[in-house]
């Protein structure tokens, strides 16, 4: 098992690495026109009566926004849904956390937004690295997420005329994001719990929080169901139906410093693509640039400002890396708001990718502000004296309690000061249109998916897809597999099922008995370091062989010298974690193998070896555009590249310029 496969590597030449196999094609995605396949899918899609619904059963991990909305809505149409989370209540899901807002594309500011622009820019900010159909699709449904989430009574902002206000985010030159203060996700997630609850007392759905997959079960080629692991008497379980729908939202805590919750994990992703799901791009991270720095070795934890500052604060480092004065003595003259400068037409409001990097750049050339010189200003200073302090209080008033919380500064006197962190994942479980993995009966919905967000997400459009995959999508593709159900019955001693309950009572007792020297957060940290060092910000070839070979030696080391105490028949954190670590452990591996096979620089992904003379980002379309879904190999093999070939019909490949 996991265990020793990294001397098989060791011994491998450096190129090595992966075999590659045929490429793969979405083939769900009707050819018709951009702007009718969505619906001719739906007509195309065969459809279950809604007496033969009852008798179909699907199972749900997850219950964030993208999990709880497919819930609600397949319980309201009624198929028997199990939806699983570890947290104790579904409004602890990770999405609560989303501050900004969500896009849509309403217009309702008159002020040049259409479906068709939303895609656009989405495609382009995606550095053409996403599936075109799906994000047609994704700008198309936009709207009608906007609908369902006022009619279930999501307090978005409003302006004084009474329509929803909207505020700007990266990437884009309208205002298309809906908000509700800062606390958007929060009050999308209650939404949505709303409507789950309300299937859980109408009986169509059954909640099991603090519940943890450990296996995907496949019989004869379809997922069939789940082992769940009970929090807290330790149980092993096995759950069973007609279909899997994975909402396990992303894995960006593999760097151990995240914007993500804690709990954030890829153990249900990785352990479906160890049963033969594809993993796709998982290379792509996204790394914020407005966060709070890093404050010590010892923080575990990092916290995002939200991209919506960005409409207002302005980002500037003094000119000179020997000016230290306190930024309110700095003159105007004696700053170089270097984001206005290098891109005038979008100014603070460059997409994520480009801004982090610019933050980087002027922190190497020793202009960085803060312990450690790694931070730039982001000043509300002008906002102030513009608008007033009422009213930026009204618009950002709880980020900047959160920050003045937590750096004991008030940014109403000083600039904040903020540095990249690592964001959002849009790798994930490979997918086709429907939102169907490689292995039939497996769907992926929200961040666990590789998403529509190609090599980098725009601010705001994570909400929109998880919502979009979840009330919308899922619900009218997933009948399409499931006309041909009830599959035949399955039951706990089907040789598939024990097979995937040994293989998680091995590893839990294999992660119990190691007893060695090392805490699993050492671990985790060590990996997390390597992986911002060398697969962060920017990759370069040499890093990500270095980070290769300490990975492997890291994980030899885990499995022969890690110490997790306590058992298996309790509530046991650190065994939690343990398990979620070891998988961290391989997905690193593979991230940095998709890292170095993309030898280009597209969004997120920076490739030193590519770039222009101005030292921009440089794409090689004519090698790399394509989604690399990676098959599992075998512990003993070699991960296997199937590309996806990129078509782009409707918008035009080019350099993104956002000068
Ligand atoms: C600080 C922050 C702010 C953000 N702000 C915005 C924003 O303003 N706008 C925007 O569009 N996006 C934002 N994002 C991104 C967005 O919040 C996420 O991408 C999105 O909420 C993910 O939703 P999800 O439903 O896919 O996953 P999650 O909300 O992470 O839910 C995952 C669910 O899966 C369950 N789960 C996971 N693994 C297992 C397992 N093995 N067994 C059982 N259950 C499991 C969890 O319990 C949970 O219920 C932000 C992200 C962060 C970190």
């Amino acid at each position: 098992m996991d265990v020793s496969n990294s001397e098989l590597f060791d011994s491998l030449d450096a190129d090595s690495f992966y075999l590659e196999g045929a490429d793969i094609a979405d083939t769900k995605a009707p050819e018709v026109p951009i702007d009718r396949r969505w619906e001719e899918r739906r007509f195309r899609a065969r459809l279950v009566n809604p007496a033969n619904r009852r008798r179909l059963n699907v199972i749900i991990v997850g219950s964030g926004l993208a999990g709880a909305s497919a819930a609600a809505t397949l319980g309201e149409a009624g198929y028997n849904i199990a939806c699983f989370c570890y947290q104790d209540s579904p409004r602890r899901a990770h999405s609560i956390a989303a501050q900004g807002g969500i896009n849509a594309a309403k217009n309702y500011r008159n002020d040049g937004d259409s479906v068709y622009r939303l895609f656009y820019d989405t495609v382009k900010g995606g550095d053409f690295r996403a599936r075109e159909s799906n994000v047609y699709r994704l700008a198309e449904l936009s709207v009608q997420i906007i609908d369902q989430c006022v009619a279930q009574g999501v307090p978005f902002a409003r302006e004084y005329g009474g329509l929803l206000d909207n505020r700007s985010f990266g990437g884009v030159q309208v205002s298309r994001t809906f908000y509700a203060r800062g606390q958007t996700g929060q009050q999308l997630l209650l939404g949505a719990y709303q409507a789950l609850e309300r299937q859980i007392a109408a009986g169509t759905v059954e909640m099991h929080t603090r519940h943890e997959m450990l296996e995907l079960i496949v019989v004869d080629g379809r997922a069939r169901g789940v082992v769940i692991r009970d929090m807290v008497t330790g149980a092993i379980e096995t759950h069973l139906a007609d279909a899997v729908v994975l909402a396990t939202g992303g894995y960006s805590n593999v760097f151990f410093l995240s914007t993500n919750a804690k709990g954030c994990n890829v153990t249900a992703t990785w352990r479906a693509y160890r049963k033969g799901a594809y993993f796709a791009n998982p290379c792509f991270t996204q790394i914020h640039p407005t966060c709070i720095p890093v404050s010590g070795d010892y923080q575990s934890k990092l916290t995002l400002m939200s991209e919506s500052l960005r409409n207002d604060g302005r980002i500037w480092v003094p000119k000179s890396g020997e000016d230290k004065r306190d930024p309110r003595q700095i003159p105007e003259e004696d700053r170089d708001y270097y984001l206005e400068r290098l891109y005038p037409s979008f100014g603070n409001l460059v997409p994520r990718d480009i801004a982090s990097r610019a933050a980087k750049n002027v922190c190497d050339e020793g202009r960085g502000v803060g312990p450690g010189a790694l931070g730039v200003y982001l000043d509300f200073a002008d906002a102030i004296a513009r608008l007033g302090r009422a009213t930026v209080e009204a618009k950002y008033g709880n980020l900047f309690q959160m920050y003045a919380q937590i750096t004991g500064e008030d940014p109403y006197e000083t600039p904040m000061r903020i540095y990249p962190a690592v964001h959002y994942t849009m790798g994930g479980l490979w997918v086709d249109y429907d939102l169907q993995a490689s292995i039939p009966g497996l769907y992926v919905t929200g961040e666990a998916n590789f998403s529509d967000h190609g090599a980098n997400r725009l601010g705001a459009s994570a909400l929109m897809q998880g919502l979009a995959d979840g009330y919308f999508v899922l619900p009218n593709t997933i009948n399409d597999y499931l006309a041909d159900g009830p599959f035949p019955a399955v039951d706990a001693s089907h040789p598939a099922v024990v097979e995937a309950v040994e293989v998680v009572r091995t590893r839990i007792n294999k992660l119990l008995s190691v007893n060695g020297s090392r805490t699993v957060d050492s671990f985790h940290r060590e990996l997390g370091r390597l992986m911002w060092d060398f697969c962060g910000m920017e990759r370069s070839e040499e890093g990500l062989r270095k980070a290769l070979t300490r990975i492997r030696e890291l994980r030899k080391e885990f499995w022969s010298d890690v110490r997790v105490l306590g058992a298996n028949e309790e509530l046991n954190q650190a065994l939690e974690r343990a398990g979620r670590v070891a998988d961290f452990l391989e997905l690193g591996e593979l991230m940095c193998i998709d890292a170095l096979v993309r030898r280009e620089s597209c969004g997120g992904h920076f490739r030193v070896e590519s770039q222009t003379p101005d030292g921009e980002a440089l794409r090689d379309d004519e090698e790399f555009s394509y989604v690399s879904a990676w098959e599992f190999g075998g512990d003993n093999g070699r991960p296997i590249l199937h590309k996806e070939r990129l078509v782009y019909e409707y918008v035009e490949m080019k350099q993104r310029s956002y000068k």
